[in-house]
């Protein structure tokens, strides 16, 4: 089943009327991992606020999980191009911060702490930083923070993942090894976490995801989609 549907939409910014998606239509199924391409300032990201409710649309539908998209999609998890970790907080203390945000998290943190702490310190061993927990962000490599970024995003156990080019900044080394870390996330998610990754490097889309969407110059428009049925080089 389709868990995010986009039908036709249009979107103008107010400042500065850029018209930065126009008749845009997409589905993801439920558990896929989807990329989308295109080049800068095409509308990817607007596309990644429209999913999620942080932008509405004048124009179409947003759908997610059989609901019209009305306020912030609270079960999304987010990360950037830069990790945006709060530099007073050690890491454990960050992977914390969705927890401290999203019902029923929030209520359930103060009475079971450990609980969250033991599944935060899992999933920072998931990724190969355990350890890591009680460093400050300045204290680790860009790797290892986008790492963090990733956890976090993950920690409320959202059923979407929307990644907006959060490979970017990182040397090709590093980068290529994330790339193996998300794609083991999602396969241990085995079907439960339907992922969104915006980007503009159309080898790392064929990498990861099943399906390709390709959106034209500005306003963007899906242009074709494509099912990635060929083995990756690690399979
Ligand atoms: P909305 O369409 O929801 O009213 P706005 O047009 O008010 O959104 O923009 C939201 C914020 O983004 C504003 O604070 C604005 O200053 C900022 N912004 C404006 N232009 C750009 C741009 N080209 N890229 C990124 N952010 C921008
Ligand atoms: P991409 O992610 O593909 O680079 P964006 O969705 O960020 O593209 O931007 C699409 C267009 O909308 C650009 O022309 C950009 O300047 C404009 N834009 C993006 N965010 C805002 C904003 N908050 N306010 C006004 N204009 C924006």
């Amino acid at each position: 089943r389709p868990f995010v549907e986009l039908t036709d939409v249009s979107h103008t910014y107010s400042t500065g009327g850029t018209l930065a998606v126009d008749g845009l239509s997409l589905k993801v199924s439920e558990g896929e991992f989807a990329a989308v391409v295109g080049p800068s300032g095409c509308g990817k990201s607007t596309l990644m606020k429209l999913a999620t409710g942080l932008q509405f649309p004048q124009k179409g539908a947003v759908i997610v999980d059989g609901k019209e998209v009305s306020e912030p999609v609270k079960m999304a998890g987010m990360a950037f191009q830069a990790p945006t970790l709060l530099p007073w907080r050690t890491t454990l203390e960050n992977l914390m911060l969705p927890l401290e945000i999203v019902q029923p998290h929030r209520s359930r943190l103060r009475k079971h702490r450990a609980e969250y702490v033991a599944k935060a310190e899992a999933l920072l061993e998931s990724v190969g930083l355990g350890g890591a927990g009680s460093k400050f962000p300045w204290q680790l490599s860009g790797g290892m923070q986008q790492r963090s970024s990733l956890c976090r995003a993950l920690i409320h156990e959202p059923k979407l993942l929307m990644l907006d080019e959060p490979f970017g900044a990182l040397d090709a080394f590093t980068r290529e090894e994330l790339w193996c870390v998300i794609r083991d996330l999602h396969a241990r998610m085995a079907g439960k976490l339907t992922v969104i990754l915006v980007t503009h490097d159309l080898r790392e889309a064929t990498f990861l995801a099943d399906r390709i969407f390709c959106m034209s110059q500005r306003p963007g428009r899906i242009i074709t989609e494509r099912v990635v049925d060929f083995p990756r080089p690690r399979d």
